[in-house]
């Protein structure tokens, strides 16, 4: 099947006489009829379904369908985009290991590694994703067990070189992580270029009309874990805590995500609910319709503002001469995403005034949603910060980050348009 078609139909296939929609299994448990068939469940022996902290018929689904579009091998739901990271880098990296992270990264995902993980002892190296490749090999340890990127970064929207990025790792024997949040798999799929595992904030476009928290993990099944037996011991030898399984053993290609749901999800219970899964498939089958519109209503608006009188620059990767504009067309040549920064003129007071005099699009701490959004950094997520901190953070005083929904073209760019008189 091809993308528009799994975003129909992937993950659920009803029987005869059964239910259209994928059903809610709103249902903590599941019934047996004998003790030896629940025992074969607590084994890992049968595949089925006994508690939804560990598994469930509607998030299954729904995991399957994500799986499918990033031509994975398996996959697992989580209740937000921070756990699916949370779980991603811990299934792999602990107390005493070290990992490697591109600086322009989601804030929430840099504090995951750089306070609340290293306050469990995992190490963290934040590295410029475009620096050279010599520069990033000496970023590489002994006890590195991981490489993490977005493929598109939020907020600065910057493209990472994913076949750079997982020819590196490769070559130190770990796996790369992507965060394709942004991209979402219409427009990237990062597999196709060497990354091993993607997360995902199912919160943003695969939702895509505000309505529940939400994470992924897909693995592609394709990393050797066994050829690198010492750097993953808890997938390569006997877990104590579940009868001594040894996931590569048991699960193959599977073993990452086997290991995920039966170690972390048992014990830290970052579960998405049934309903809420249902809800972000109803979001999923028309994530192949709303991306494109995303893209281009978000590219026309880019052209706008680059040649604005009241506009000091844009960043927007799907724009001819910017900087990503060569890295995005090679992952991603079908569009970006609908998330774009620019500076309007006059600094924060500038960004202040343009924001107030928005009537269509709101002010919201959200992103990649059907209906456009702004948010002024420096006003809300960063204002703890003075403008001497904020240059130093990356993050100019005046940065707008817009994030271009789907509605009439002509009444958003009449929206900006009045706004920026106001500057
Ligand atoms: C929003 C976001 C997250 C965090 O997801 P939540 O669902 O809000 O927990 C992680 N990575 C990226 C790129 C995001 O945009």
């Amino acid at each position: 099947m091809k993308q528009e078609t799994i975003c129909l139909y992937g993950g659920y296939t009803p029987g005869n006489g059964e239910a259209r929609q994928l059903p809610i299994y709103q249902s903590t448990t599941f019934k047996y009829a004998t003790s030896e068939e629940m025992g074969a469940l607590f084994d890992l022996e049968k595949e089925g379904y006994f508690y939804s902290r560990l598994a469930n018929p509607t998030c299954d689904a729904v995991a399957k369908k994500i799986c499918l579009l990033e031509g994975g091998s398996s996959a697992m739901l989580t209740s937000s985009g921070m756990s699916a990271n949370l779980l991603a880098f811990t299934n792999i990296a602990g107390a005493g290991d070290h990992v490697i992270c591109s600086a322009k990264c989601y804030g929430g995902t840099s504090n995951l590694l750089t306070v609340t993980l290293k306050r469990f002892g995992l190490e963290v190296t934040l590295v410029d994703p475009d620096a050279p490749e010599e520069e990033l090999e000496a970023a590489f340890k002994e006890n590195t067990k991981a490489v993490f990127g977005e493929s598109i970064s939020n907020p600065a929207g910057v493209i990472l070189d994913l076949e750079k990025f997982a020819r590196l790792a490769h070559a130190h024997g770990v796996p790369l992580i992507v965060d394709n949040t942004f991209a979402t798999p219409i427009n990237c799929r990062p597999f196709d270029w060497g990354a091993d595992i993607v997360v995902h904030s199912t919160t943003k476009y695969m939702d895509g009309h505000a309505m529940t928290l939400g994470g992924c993990i897909v693995d592609s099944g394709n990393f050797d874990w066994e050829a690198h037996k010492d750097k993953f011991p808890g997938l390569t030898t006997p877990d104590e805590s579940y009868h001594g399984v040894i996931y590569t053993q048991k699960f193959g290609r599977d073993a990452f995500i086997n290991k995920a749901v039966a170690q972390l999800m048992r014990d830290l219970g970052v579960c998405q609910s049934a309903s809420n899964a249902f809800l972000i498939n109803i979001g999923l089958e028309t994530l192949h319709l709303r991306v494109p519109r995303h893209c281009e209503n978000a590219l026309a608006i880019a052209k706008f503002l680059k040649d604005h009188p009241k506009v000091d620059w844009v960043n927007y990767a799907g724009l001819p001469g910017d900087k990503y504009y060569d890295l995005a067309q090679k992952y991603m040549p079908s569009g970006v995403c609908g998330v774009l920064c620019f500076g309007p003129k006059g600094g924060k007071e500038g960004a202040m005034r343009f924001t107030n005099a928005l009537k269509l699009i709101s002010i919201e701490t959200h992103v990649a949603d059907a209906k456009s959004c702004v948010l002024h950094p420096a006003s809300h997520t960063h204002r703890q910060l003075n403008e001497q901190q904020l240059v130093e953070a990356g993050v100019l005083p005046e940065l707008i980050r817009l994030s271009v929904g789907i509605e009439s073209l002509d009444d958003l760019l009449a929206d900006i348009s009045q706004a920026l008189d106001e500057v």
